[in-house]
């Protein structure tokens, strides 16, 4: 019997729908499918395949509104997010179809009548296996790149959120040649089926660090290419010389926003005991708020809602206390309130972990550079902010943070296009941007000169 996913709703636990998981042979026949297309689709001109890319995002634009209610009613993603979400990646693509055509390489010159150049060419299939908490964004850019440098796709999205996976493959699907890019939908046993086929290029995963592991591992055996978007546990410096109220904003947008399942999400924060009072009394004031007036997503599902309360309880049994939150409400449905945590210590999870919650936990520091080093000591490495007035504070967390992204008085900050090297076990590789052209191509070196004559 073909094994099934069924999605539960986040908001009332009612069934929102089941679809099958691809098995082992499934999987090998979608790669080899991607295979046996991917010679014509390399051979396309790189500006046909702009066009084409332009099509299939007009036609995500078009089925928005449905992409988003789904993506609703599987994760619980507030509408106006997921309408974002869906539209984020409709500029993505466009924003591809744009850049893969100006994709260019260099060219030297040894002598008057020899030409040296680099041409970038398709790596061939790309497998893709995406998360649930952006899935629409997250996996256009995957696709996008991919696609345009002329690549074909096998997608696996989420288990969590197959119905919007499966979708968003037959909307783009129908403006691209046939097997171009093909879905299987599936858990985690149909990922690590398609991830270790050796007939594969590239491996995209977009994720948490424990399954990016377990692909690099694999991927040691297939030598297939590896680019890794994983986990994060970004903290948050807090200067005395800020607005405490301000800066509880910042850490309130940072740990709440989408229920804190955000991968640059604050996970911990480090507060300079000059302003922690204030600080801790508007905090509790934002996650309180945001518990009465229905402005929170639930998380997920109940398995996730296990874990973060895990996180909490643990924190509680050993010394923190909850300004705020930290309670699993009744009803059905897998809702989790905002949540401040004080008096917590590095050795606690929910300062060590991902906590995939609206979890604000926080540690008072006497000093900025404190801060910075409790900060720095972590195995992630994907992104930080700090909160300061002084040009000094900000250089110098700039220069210690041992992160892809670090940021200065903004928490969600970045320009458009952006792209950051994620390190250590946050991943490995460019997962975004004009960088993650280069990513899905790999470079031929040319030379050419003339017969003696
Ligand atoms: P996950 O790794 O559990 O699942 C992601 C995908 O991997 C799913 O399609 C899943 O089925 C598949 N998968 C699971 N186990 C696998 C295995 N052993 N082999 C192959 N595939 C497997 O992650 P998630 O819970 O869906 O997503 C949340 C995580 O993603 C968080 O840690 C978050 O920080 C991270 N994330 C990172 C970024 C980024 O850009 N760095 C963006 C979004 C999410």
């Amino acid at each position: 019997m073909t094994a099934e996913i069924t999605v539960l709703s986040p908001h009332d636990g009612t069934s929102v729908g089941t679809l099958p998981c691809a098995s082992e042979d499934d999987v090998r026949g979608a790669v080899a499918a991607a295979r046996a297309a991917s010679r014509a689709w390399a051979r396309t001109s790189p500006e046909e395949r702009g066009t084409i890319l332009r099509t299939a995002a007009d036609a995500l634009a078009e089925h928005a509104e449905e992409l988003a209610a789904l993506n609703t009613q599987e994760t619980g993603k507030l509408p106006d997010e997921a309408r974002g979400g869906v539209e984020a990646g409709v500029g993505t693509l466009r924003q591809y179809a744009e850049l893969g055509p100006v994709h260019r390489g260099h060219s030297l010159r040894g002598s008057a009548l020899a030409g040296d150049w680099t041409v970038a060419e398709p790596r061939g299939v790309v497998a893709a296996v995406t998360p649930w908490n952006d899935p629409v964004a997250v996996a256009a850019g995957l696709l996008g790149a991919a696609l345009v440098t002329g690549n074909t796709v096998v997608h696996k999205p989420s288990e969590r959120c197959p119905h919007t996976g499966a979708r968003l493959g037959e909307v783009l699907s129908a403006a691209l040649p046939r097997d171009v890019l093909i879905t299987v939908t599936g858990g985690p046993d149909t990922g690590r089926a398609l991830t270790r086929l050796p007939d594969l290029d590239v491996v995209a995963h977009v994720g948490s660090s424990a399954t990016g592991e377990a692909i690099a591992r694999a991927a040691v055996e297939t030598g297939v290419h590896v680019i890794r978007e994983n986990g994060g546990n970004d903290p948050l410096v807090i200067d005395d010389d800020v607005d405490p109220s301000w800066a509880a904003e910042q850490a309130a947008i940072g740990a709440f926003t989408n229920a804190g399942q955000i991968c640059t999400s604050v996970e911990r924060i480090y507060v300079h005991r000059g302003i922690a009072e204030p600080f801790l009394e508007a905090l509790a004031g934002q996650a309180r708020s945001r518990n009465t007036d229905g402005s929170l997503a639930p998380l997920v599902d109940h398995r996730m809602r296990e874990e973060v309360h895990r996180h909490v309880t643990e924190a509680l049994d050993r010394g923190a206390t909850a300004l705020e939150g930290a309670r699993i409400p009744d009803g059905a449905g897998s809702s989790y309130p905002a949540t401040v945590l004080r008096d917590c210590t590095d050795d606690m999870l929910v300062m060590s972990e991902e906590t995939f919650g609206p979890v604000a936990p926080v540690l008072v520091v006497e000093s900025f550079d404190e801060g910075l080093r409790r900060a720095a000591e972590d195995r992630y490495g994907l992104a930080a902010t700090v909160l300061t007035g002084r040009i000094s504070h900000a250089q110098q967390a700039i220069a210690e943070l041992e992160v892809g992204t670090v940021k200065v008085n903004n928490v969600f900050g970045g320009a458009p296009g952006g792209a950051a090297q994620p390190r250590r076990a946050s991943g490995d590789g460019f997962g975004y941007g004009p960088e993650l052209l280069d990513e899905m191509t790999q470079v031929k070196v040319v030379h050419v000169e003339m017969p003696p004559v």
